[in-house]
């Protein structure tokens, strides 16, 4: 989609090849895009030539079982994060497609399969160490450099260059249960209010369950029930019998699985070298208006393989008070992400029209905010209601740690006058 040269590319192996990069561009007035896993959305990661900072040789990950904390380098992907944590049967909150790099899906805020439990991703981060614009390097934590501490966790990587992150771990399977429920499209109203019903009437905080509409390798697009319970099997076992008794599935997928299992469920759904744009925000609830509006669009995809998946804000990470990290936006219980996905180029208006379109009808019911690790390239008059109620304060402290606006390719916080 971002067929993109840029001039330079530093693969730094560690901190000082990351600060003799950033030293360098700024010093050469070159533009810089920061490279963790290289899945943003709108390619922030990559630029027309500039500099790309690229992180993706840094994976080292060290793990402290009794402690239950892992540090990890920023080029680390979801897939070697959880490699290392569940050699400890440990975890914390994660992406759900395994190849989206740690760094930039923890600095938007992370929602994954165990946030209704413990959290978002950024609820977890204990400790970052960044290198700023002008060259320095800071460790920001709950006792050094607590502002910029808060401001790293939902402030969308603005403020410096993150070189590693300490996370908070939990005992986690390493098996869980999890897996979908598959349901034939023409049910999608149906399997949407049930969904509805089903996450409102309180399930446990070890369930974390997604409604979707996706395209099994060579088939037709299905209704999903997707879910992960990370307690007790047996509970759970409980837990999911109405989510695999409700109407008549197509395929019941749902069982006992490696962690690690569950946290590839949708990677082939989301192969790597084709064409994908993207639309999200937050709703407060799933109305039947909404149930007809996600109907008719899924119904009417111009290509099979583009998807929906219906994240939530549930449990732990609703409980979090929005104004302890930079990530406000906990009162919607859900957020859905319109995956608009081809192969050809010469598709590209028309399947990029479908998401917009898809979007824009679900717009009156939307609580007007969005996740800015969901935002789009066009996107730009939405990135302020993606801060929402921390939006000034993380521009006065962009002010304060890169008030020339250096790292802007991002979901760019304009430091405040
Ligand atoms: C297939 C797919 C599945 C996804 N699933 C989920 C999901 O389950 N949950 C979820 O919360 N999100 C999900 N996302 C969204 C994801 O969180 C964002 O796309 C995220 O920005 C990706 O991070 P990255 O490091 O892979 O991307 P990159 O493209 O490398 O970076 C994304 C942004 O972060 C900045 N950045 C990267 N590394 C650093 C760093 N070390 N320091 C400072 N800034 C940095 C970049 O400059 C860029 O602006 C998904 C995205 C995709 C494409």
């Amino acid at each position: 989609m971002f067929d993109r040269r840029p001039a330079l590319i530093a693969r730094c192996a560690g901190p000082a090849d990351v600060i003799a990069a950033v030293n360098f561009a700024r010093e050469n007035r070159l533009q810089v895009a920061v490279r963790g896993g290289a899945h943003s959305f709108p390619g922030h990661s990559i630029c027309d030539g500039g500099f790309v900072v690229d992180l993706s040789l840094m994976k080292g990950i060290r793990v402290d079982p009794s402690a239950r904390t892992a540090r990890a380098q920023a080029g680390a992907k979801w897939i070697d994060f959880d490699h290392e944590t569940q050699a400890f049967g440990l975890a914390t909150t994660g992406g759900t497609a395994s190849d989206t790099g740690i760094a930039g899906l923890t600095l938007g805020g992370g929602l994954g399969w165990l946030s209704s439990k413990y959290g978002l991703t950024v609820d977890n981060l204990i400790s970052a160490d960044v290198v700023l614009a002008d060259g320095r390097f800071l460790t920001a934590n709950s006792t050094q450099n607590q502002d910029l501490f808060w401001g790293l966790r939902g402030g969308g990587g603005n403020f410096g260059v993150v070189t590693s992150f300490e996370y908070q771990l939990h005992a986690v399977g390493p098996t869980i249960l999890g897996g979908m429920v598959l349901y034939p499209l023409a049910k999608a109203k149906e399997v949407l209010r049930f969904y509805r019903e089903f996450t409102q009437k309180g399930a446990p905080d070890e369930l974390t369950a997604y409604a979707g509409f996706l395209n099994p390798p060579g088939g037709d697009t299905v209704a999903a029930l997707i879910c992960c319970y990370c307690g007790p099997l047996d509970k759970g076992e409980e837990v999911v019998r109405a989510l695999r008794s409700f109407g008549s599935p197509l395929q019941d997928l749902l069982g006992s699985m490696p962690y690690t299992a569950q946290q590839c469920l949708t990677d082939a759904a989301l192969p790597a070298g084709s064409h994908y744009y993207t639309k999200g925000g937050f709703l407060p609830d799933l109305t039947d208006q909404t149930v007809d509006v996600f109907a008719e669009y899924v119904a009417t995809k111009p290509s099979a393989l583009s998807a929906v998946l219906i994240q939530t804000v549930c449990g732990a990470a609703s409980r979090v008070d929005p104004q302890a990290t930079a990530f406000a936006n906990r009162e919607f219980p859900y957020a859905p992400v319109i995956v608009s996905q081809w192969l050809d180029p010469a598709e590209s208006e028309v399947n990029v029209r479908w998401a917009r379109d898809f979007w824009k009808a679900l717009q009156p019911f939307s609580g007007g905010a969005v996740y800015v690790n969901d935002l789009s390239h066009d996107d730009e008059d939405r990135i302020r209601s993606g801060y929402g109620a921390s939006y000034g304060r993380l521009a006065s402290l962009k002010k304060k740690y890169d008030p020339d606006n250096f790292f802007r390719l991002n979901p760019n916080i304009t430091p405040t006058q």
